[in-house]
C-alpha cells in the first residue's frame, strides 16, 4: 500500500520503519532532517512538506508532538488539505476528541475522511508491532487501512463517531499517568523506610500492587536511573491537561485526575518537558530525601 508518514518523532519513527519493512510504499515528511534522512536511508521517499505528502499518497499517517502541530499538518496552510491525491488522514497522536473533531469538520469538507488512531504501548510496542490502535471514523475507511494498522499493533475499532477513539485513549492515559505517579509514591515511602525498592518492586508484581509502572518502567528506566523510557513529561501534562478539559466538558468527577495532574505539572516544571516522563518520581525523592536505585551486587 502507499502511505504517506508525517512525523518520525519516538513513536513515529519506530512505526514508519515498520511499514517499510512490510514493502508498504512509504513517502515521509519531518521538520527535522536528521529524521527524514534516517527514513530514507532504510527506503522510504521524502517529502518537502505535508502537502507534498499528501500530493503523493492516497493514504496519509501522522504521529505529531501536539493538538497544534496536528492541526497544522492536516488542516494549516502547506498541510495535507491542499494535497491534490488524499483521500484519508489517520492521526495516530495523541489530540483529544475536540481537535480530532475540528480535523475531521474541515478535512470532511474537502472530502477527505478523517480516521482517528491513537496507540499505547510506548516505543517498545512502536518497535516491536505490539501497539494498541484505538480507531474511529468511517467503518469502510477503517476497513482500507485495517492492514497498514496491523503491522503496528493491534487496531480495536471504537466507532464512528469522530473523537471516540481520543477519549478511550485519553482515559488509557490517565490510567496509566496514575499507576506512574502512585507506584513512584509507595517506592519512595518504602525507601525511606529501609526497604530495598527492587525488593519491593518483585514484590509487588507478584502481589496485588502490581502495575504497568511496577513491572515495566521501574525495572527499564527507573531502578537502573536511566530514564530513558522514550515518552516525554511534556506529552504527560499534555495528555492529563486532554484529559481533565474532557472531563469538565463532560461534567463528570474528576478528583484524581485533578490530585495527579498537580505532580505531572509539578514535574514538568522541576524536571523540564523535554524529560522523560519517568522522572516524575525525582520531586517525590527530593521530598523525601531519598534516592531510588537498584543496588549494587
Ligand atoms: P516526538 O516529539 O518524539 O515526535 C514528534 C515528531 O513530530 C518529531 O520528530 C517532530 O520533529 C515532528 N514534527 C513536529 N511538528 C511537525 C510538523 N509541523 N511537520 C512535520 N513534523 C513535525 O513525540 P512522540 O513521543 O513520538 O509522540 C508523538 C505522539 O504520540 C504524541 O501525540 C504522543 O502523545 C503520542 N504517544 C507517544 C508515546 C510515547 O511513548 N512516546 C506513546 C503513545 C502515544
Amino acid at each position: 500500500m502507499q502511505i504517506g508518514f508525517i512525523g518520525l518523532g519516538n513513536m513515529g519513527f519506530p512505526m514508519a520503519v515498520r511499514l517499510v519493512r512490510d514493502n508498504h510504499d512509504v513517502v515521509a515528511f519531518d521538520t527535522r532532517g536528521d529524521a527524514l534522512d534516517r527514513i530514507v536511508a532504510l527506503g522510504a521517499r521524502a517529502a518537502r512538506s505535508a502537502k507534498d505528502v499528501a500530493d503523493r499518497a492516497d493514504t496519509v499517517l501522522a504521529s505529531l508532538p501536539s493538538p497544534a502541530a496536528s492541526l497544522q499538518v492536516a488542516t494549516g496552510a502547506g498541510g495535507v488539505i491542499e494535497g491534490s491525491r488524499v483521500k484519508r488522514y489517520v492521526d495516530l497522536s495523541t489530540v483529544g476528541s475536540r481537535t480530532a473533531t475540528q480535523i475531521h469538520g474541515l478535512l470532511g469538507r474537502r472530502g477527505i475522511a478523517a480516521i482517528d488512531s491513537p496507540v499505547s504501548g510506548g516505543v517498545g510496542g512502536a518497535q516491536n508491532g505490539s501497539l494498541a490502535l484505538m480507531v474511529s471514523g468511517p467503518r469502510d475507511e477503517f476497513d482500507v487501512i485495517r492492514t497498514a494498522l496491523e503491522t503496528l499493533g493491534k487496531p480495536f475499532y471504537v466507532g464512528d463517531r469522530p473523537g471516540s477513539a481520543q477519549t478511550m485513549k485519553l482515559a488509557n492515559n490517565m490510567l496509566a499517568a496514575n499507576v506512574l505517579a502512585a507506584t513512584a509514591e509507595v517506592v519512595v515511602m518504602g525507601v525511606k523506610a529501609g526497604l530495598d525498592p527492587e525488593v519491593m518492586i518483585d514484590v509487588l508484581n507478584a502481589g496485588s500492587g502490581g502495575t504497568s509502572a511496577s513491572r515495566d518502567k521501574f525495572p527499564r528506566a527507573i531502578l537502573p536511573r536511566t530514564f530513558d523510557y522514550g515518552f516525554a513529561t511534556g506529552l504527560m501534562v499534555k495528555d492529563v491537561r486532554l484529559y481533565l478539559e474532557e472531563a469538565h466538558a463532560l461534567g463528570v468527577p474528576a478528583q484524581i485526575a485533578t490530585t495527579i495532574g498537580r505532580l505531572w505539572e509539578a514535574c514538568a516544571r522541576d524536571e523540564g518537558p523535554d524529560s522523560d516522563f519517568t522522572t516524575v518520581i525525582k520531586p517525590l525523592e527530593r521530598a523525601a530525601g531519598v534516592r531510588v536505585a537498584r543496588r549494587p551486587g
